[in-house]
């Protein structure tokens, strides 16, 4: 059984997720970092909004203190001011959020993070999950358990560490209009104060941490962000702001209320980034080719990972990268912070609005434009795997037939045609295949996942 998915281990609080496996994951966590340490690990802990977030946190805690660990609970904040924060102490030897990002309001998760800020490599998540499931803890004595102490500045190191990074004075000067909906999530702390340092006029809506999230779900989906919408509209502002539950993705509105595609705001940053600084860049398979033409046009490196941002994360740090992110507001800065960060984003879509002179609305205009098409097929016998391996078979023996040019099995199997592209990949948690493909036009876009469609119905 894997404990981790994509992205930490998530499940229905108190139901899937108890506080029993939160204090025995803790205890792995605990357990690994003494035996590398040879020595008492430190050990950073926050968690989101979400109600049960004190339940889990607190059994995390206590398995912790009984590995003789020293934690510092850090409270309720996003992921990335909890990353920035183990940045910033560098005898910080790892970190847990309490988060279930994007998920609804019932869910919670445990995430990991590693002493140099970034989310575990998915080496270390076995190797934690491999002390869970052995149970071979290790047990401090009595007179080493650990303690516990409490620091409240983690917000404001983090909200200072992006004013510092970003140019302050060129947004100051545009006295930008910003609405920004943190959708009652752990970005409610930070978001709104950040904007309004950075010079705006902030309208800010589902503003106060709130578990139960009465505003919207905590995934800012479009649908989901029409009071947003309506409030840009009705005020006059020039750019609205969205956070998940845990703030490490932004997603953005233009000066008329419109959703901006999350692929074309990360390949406008991108563009933006090289301009500044010239260096590799990281991106996941299932992003949009907008982000490779820009890489080429700049003529630096890409590099493609398996879809989820910790091994986007990780392999910028390999390869000393300056950018990247995914198309879903996942954004990164490695001159800041490697990895995810929703508010760091945000002041840097606000510099770019500001150094360029642009609207909002505007921006899509500098990238390339391509259409994107995708759907979903349950399985029916459930096993993802077998099923995949039987379509990647057919679809690389069919090569002449469905006309591809190659093909490439990074994350699932992607076709690569001359004008566009066809990703099958099998969900990491559901008996799911996921079909995407991308295309100058939508007939085209529409005709890659038809093709794809036909191999995974005959799998199924
Ligand atoms: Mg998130």
């Amino acid at each position: 059984m894997a404990l981790f998915g994509t992205n930490g281990v998530r499940g229905i609080a108190n139901k899937e997720l108890t506080p029993e496996i939160a204090l025995d994951l803790a205890r792995s966590l605990g357990t690994l970092l003494r035996e590398r340490k040879g020595a008492a690990p430190k050990i950073i802990i926050g968690s989101d909004t979400r109600i049960s977030g004190q339940m889990l946190q607190n059994a995390a805690v206590s398995g912790l203190l009984s590995c003789g660990a020293a934690v510092t609970d850090i409270g309720i904040v996003p992921t990335p001011a909890l990353q920035y924060y183990i940045k910033q102490h560098p005898d910080a030897d790892a970190g847990i959020v309490i988060t279930a990002s994007h998920n609804p309001r019932e869910y919670n998760g445990i995430k990991m993070i590693a002493g140099d800020g970034i989310e575990f490599s998915k080496d270390d998540e076995k190797a934690i999950e491999a002390i869970y499931f052995s149970k071979k803890f290790y047990t401090a004595d009595w007179s080493e358990t650990g303690c516990l102490l409490r620091d409240e500045n983690c917000n404001e190191e983090y909200i200072a560490g992006i004013l510092e990074a970003t140019d302050r004075k060129a947004i100051e000067k545009r006295l930008f209009k910003v609405v920004t909906d943190t959708g009652n999530g752990a970005g409610s702390l930070t978001l709104p104060d950040l904007m309004s340092r950075l010079g705006c006029r902030v309208l800010s809506i589902g503003a106060q941490p709130d578990g139960k999230f009465p505003w919207r779900n905590p995934e800012p989906l479009p649908e989901a962000l029409t009071e947003m919408s309506a409030v840009i509209r009705h005020s006059n502002a020039d750019l609205g702001i969205a956070h998940d539950g845990d703030a490490d993705r932004a997603v953005f509105m233009d000066e008329n209320g419109d959703f901006i595609d999350e692929e074309v705001m990360l390949a406008a940053i991108e563009k933006y980034v090289l301009q500044k600084e010239k260096g590799p860049v990281v991106t996941t398979v299932a992003t949009s080719r907008r982000f490779t033409d820009i890489a080429e046009d700049a003529q630096v490196q890409i590099y493609y990972t398996p879809v989820g941002s910790v091994d986007v994360g990780r392999k910028m740090a390999e390869v000393n990268a300056v950018y990247g992110g995914e198309g879903n507001g996942g954004m990164i800065f490695a001159r800041h912070q490697t990895c995810r960060d929703g508010a760091m984003a945000a002041a840097v879509v606000l510099e770019f609005l500001a150094k360029s002179g642009m609207k909002a609305s505007e921006l899509k205009k500098t990238v390339p434009d391509y259409c994107n098409e995708k759907t979903k097929i349950k399985l029916q016998n459930s096993d993802a795997g077998k099923a995949m391996a039987e379509i990647s078979e057919k679809m690389v023996r069919d090569k002449k037939e469905i006309g591809y040019q190659s093909a490439e099995t990074i994350d699932g199997l992607k076709l690569h045609f001359k004008n566009g592209w066809l990703l099958i990949r099998p969900s990491g948690t559901e008996p799911i295949i996921r079909i995407a493909a991308e295309a100058k036009s939508k007939e085209e876009a529409e005709k890659y996942v038809k093709i794809g469609r036909k191999y995974v119905e005959e799998a199924k």
